[in-house]
Formats: C-alpha cells, sequence, structure tokens
C-alpha cells in the first residue's frame, strides 16, 4: 500500500537491507511519545515508541517481537511515520497520538493518511489478564473484542478500531494479519522462541524516497 505512496518500508528480521546511515530509531518504553524527526538529527537516540519525518530519505524503525508495528505515509508519502505499539502503547493511544502529530503539524487530513498495521502477536496466542482488559476499557471504551477472542487481545484490532475512530478511511488501513508467535519462519516472536530468540528483534521500517 506504501509503495504506491513512494514509501519505502518493510517488516522483517534482516538489518542488512537497511541504509545506515540517516537511521533512526528509538530508545523504546512502552509510551505514547511520538516526535517529529528533522534533518541533522545525529545525537542522542531520544525515549519513545516511534516518531515521523517529512524529510526525504531518513529510515524511521521501530524493534518488535510480538509487539505491533505501524507505518503511516500521508499523500505522496509527504510525512512517514514507524510506530511501536505493545498492548501498554496500544492501549493508551501511541497511534492516535502519532496520526494527530502528524495532522497538527502539517494540516493533513485524516482522508490522506495510509496506515499499515503489521505482524504481531495475534489474539490466537495472546491471552491476557483482567489487569489488561481493565485498561483497554477504560482507553477504549468503545472497542468491541470479537466473539472469538474471549481473554484474547487482538492487539491489530484495537489498533485498526482507533485509527478508523480517527477519521482513516477503510480503504486506507492495510493489515499483514500474521501472527509473529504462529510464523517463526518468518518472525521473532518473543514468546515464542523464548531464551532462544538471544535480543533478536524485528526492524520495522519506513523511509520517504
Ligand atoms: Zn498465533
Amino acid at each position: 500500500m506504501l509503495t504506491l505512496l513512494g514509501v519505502d518500508h518493510g517488516f522483517g528480521t534482516m538489518k542488512a537491507s537497511l541504509p545506515s546511515d540517516r537511521f533512526r530509531g528509538f530508545r523504546q518504553v512502552h509510551g505514547v511519545h511520538v516526535p517529529e524527526v528533522r534533518a541533522g538529527f545525529a545525537g542522542e537516540t531520544v525515549e519513545a515508541d516511534g516518531g515521523w519525518t517529512r524529510e526525504e530519505r531518513v529510515t524511521l524503525g521501530v524493534f518488535t517481537a510480538d509487539c505491533l508495528p505501524v507505518l503511516l505515509a500521508g499523500p505522496e508519502g509527504e510525512a512517514v511515520a514507524a510506530l511501536h505499539a505493545g498492548w501498554r502503547g496500544a492501549v493508551r493511544g501511541i497511534v492516535p497520538v502519532g496520526i494527530r502529530n502528524i495532522r497538527e503539524a502539517t494540516g493533513l487530513s485524516p482522508k490522506d493518511l495510509t496506515v499499515v498495521v503489521g505482524p504481531c502477536i495475534g489474539a490466537c496466542c495472546y491471552a491476557v489478564g483482567p489487569e489488561v482488559w481493565e485498561e483497554v476499557g477504560r482507553y477504549n471504551p468503545g472497542f468491541k473484542p470479537g466473539k472469538n477472542c474471549e481473554g484474547s487481545l487482538d492487539l491489530a484490532a484495537l489498533v485498526r478500531h482507533q485509527v478508523t475512530e480517527e477519521g482513516i478511511p477503510p480503504e486506507r488501513i492495510g493489515q499483514v494479519g500474521l501472527c509473529t508467535r504462529c510464523h517463526p519462519d518468518l518472525f521473532f516472536s518473543h514468546r515464542g522462541m523464548g531464551e532462544s530468540r538471544r535480543g533478536r528483534t524485528m526492524i520495522n521500517y519506513v523511509r520517504r524516497t
């Protein structure tokens, strides 16, 4: 979807294909801070769970291993974002925050934004406790978990609900739709691999070309 907008992007386990210059990662803390990355950003990595940029040929990346990576782009890729949404960040709305930050700074309409919801742990593998559901309800009163996901959180569905509420049209919301735990051949999974993951993470990136 994003390729059509002139945006290079990917969800994967290989760092090798990324340009090492002008790469921006973040010290991810499961928060909801989404700063703008400007030209000449060299310096220390900021504490944030993603960012957005208007700069060309700047690669933004977020690291995941079951958490949900979300990529965004404006028309012709004129603004791009990479966001890391674990359950805490997702529930508290890091994706809506990213959308609003871009809108406020650029004046873009949500109708012009395209969102791709990446691979993450699926409802098939993600049973969560009452403390998580309590937060889901507190921050997302309108979210209705599907019937077949009782006790299991569908992170991707939650984020799709949120971006729809932000006004992004359904035809501009893409989803990879694969569970990271169910596909160890494709992805790294914190829950599926345990110690054998040895700190390896997926790198999910977006770059305005
Ligand atoms: Zn699964």
